[in-house]
């Protein structure tokens, strides 16, 4: 995993996407050498809907899920609209409640929905969702909770079986956005006990432009991408037949290294600790369990935009907040959840390695931080020299 990288920047931003890993671009060549509708009944069509079976298959053994259980999207924004709508249409008595830290791919499809509180650390209040389960009477309809796997911004893991568990007894369903989960460490939908799960190719080393959405036997689904009978008529579109491979080689490919990513956990710590003495940084959430490859880091004074600048300038991709987001300067909406104030949300960064990412990596984006902190009069103390 960690072989060094022979380009003169560094790549931090995985959690925006990652790049694409040799596995998923040599089976998308393949795939697309064949140059068929997955629909037609020739051979060369045959040929085609096998390759889409077959990502099938390896993105099901990703996270334990029954092949059929599984259809392809268009990504992850596809695949959590497909959800949240389609099991609502399906069960009109279902009423959203969801985490206040959710991707905007969730929140913005029902605006509306009562949004769960999280802790100071980012992981959803449990004592609120039992509390709030616990008075639900069926006049309520049924409740449906949407609680991601894990935070792009923070990396902060939340207790998504625990959850399940509070949701099923009062009688409701499970959505777990789990994009930034898959390949990161083992899921498994039978151990998280959710009804609903969504998923991403270009977070772990896929193509940009596919996703799955799995669906528990029996969970209500009305079908929201309407045309032809694809996907077992649960969306309709030609299959991204070249994506679908990539998909599915780089879900192999992440989950045979799952013990490699944990090893970030490592690499991260030193870079925080040296973050912390030498530049005086918060690190967000970190009392609490986190994919091993994400740090949100912030500064009070040290304005996000300026530190993604500065980092970029020597040659140091990383993010403030939210990739998808970027561009338009806002506050955090998860660090506003978790009561961190304006003053320090405002300068947060978020660094997110994977499975390229090298120890001198690390060192480098440690460096170009302290750097530009120098450079904009952040650092009380001169940085320390290193050898
Ligand atoms: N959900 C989460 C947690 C994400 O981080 C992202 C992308 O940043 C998405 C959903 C959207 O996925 P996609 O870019 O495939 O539409």
């Amino acid at each position: 995993m960690f072989k060094s990288a022979a380009s003169s920047t560094v790549y931090a931003d995985y959690n925006a996407t990652a790049p694409l890993r040799k596995e998923a671009r040599e089976a998308m060549l393949v795939a697309m050498e064949i140059g068929a509708n997955a629909s037609s009944v020739h051979g060369a069509g045959r040929k085609a809907k096998a390759v889409i079976e077959r990502g099938r298959d390896q993105v099901a053994m990703a996270i334990g899920a029954c092949r059929d259980d599984l259809f392809f999207t268009s990504g992850g924004t596809e695949a959590n609209f497909s959800v949240l709508k389609g099991a609502c249409a399906a069960d009109p008595s279902l009423r959203l409640i969801v985490s206040a830290i959710e991707h905007d791919a969730v929140l913005a499809q029902f605006p509306d929905a009562e949004r769960a509180p999280v802790t100071a650390d980012g992981v959803i209040d449990l004592d609120w969702l039992r509390h709030r389960m616990a008075e639900w009477i069926s006049e309520d309809g049924r409740p449906f909770l949407s609680l991601m796997f894990a935070n792009n911004e923070t990396g902060v893991i939340q207790p998504v079986a625990d959850a399940a568990r509070l949701v099923h007894d009062a009688g409701g369903l499970i959505h777990s956005d789990a994009v930034q989960g898959l390949g990161k460490v083992q899921l498994s939908v039978v151990d998280l006990e959710v009804d609903y799960l969504t998923l991403s190719a270009h977070k772990i080393g896929g193509p940009q432009g596919v996703g799955a959405v799995f669906l528990a036997a029996g969970a209500p689904y009305i079908c929201q991408i309407t045309g032809g009978g694809q996907e077992m008529g649960r969306r309709a579109g030609t299959e991204n037949v070249a994506g679908i491979a990539g998909f599915g080689a780089a879900c192999d490919a992440a989950v045979s290294d799952l013990d490699g990513f944990a090893k970030l956990a490592q690499l991260r710590e030193k870079l925080e600790n040296r973050l912390k003495t030498e530049g005086g940084v918060t690190i967000i959430g970190e009392r609490v369990a986190r994919i091993a490859n994400t740090t949100c880091l912030a500064k009070s004074g040290f304005r996000s935009e300026t530190q993604v600048m500065a980092m970029d300038l020597a040659g140091v991709a990383v993010s403030s907040g939210s990739a998808c987001s970027s561009g338009k300067v806002r506050r955090s909406h998860v660090l506003s959840a978790m009561n961190i104030s304006p003053e320090l949300a405002d300068g947060a960064l978020r660094i997110s390695f994977g499975w390229q990412s090298t120890p001198d990596d690390h060192e480098r984006v440690a460096d170009a931080w302290l750097a530009a902190a120098m450079r904009a009069g952040q650092l009380s103390t001169p940085k320390k020299e290193t050898a």
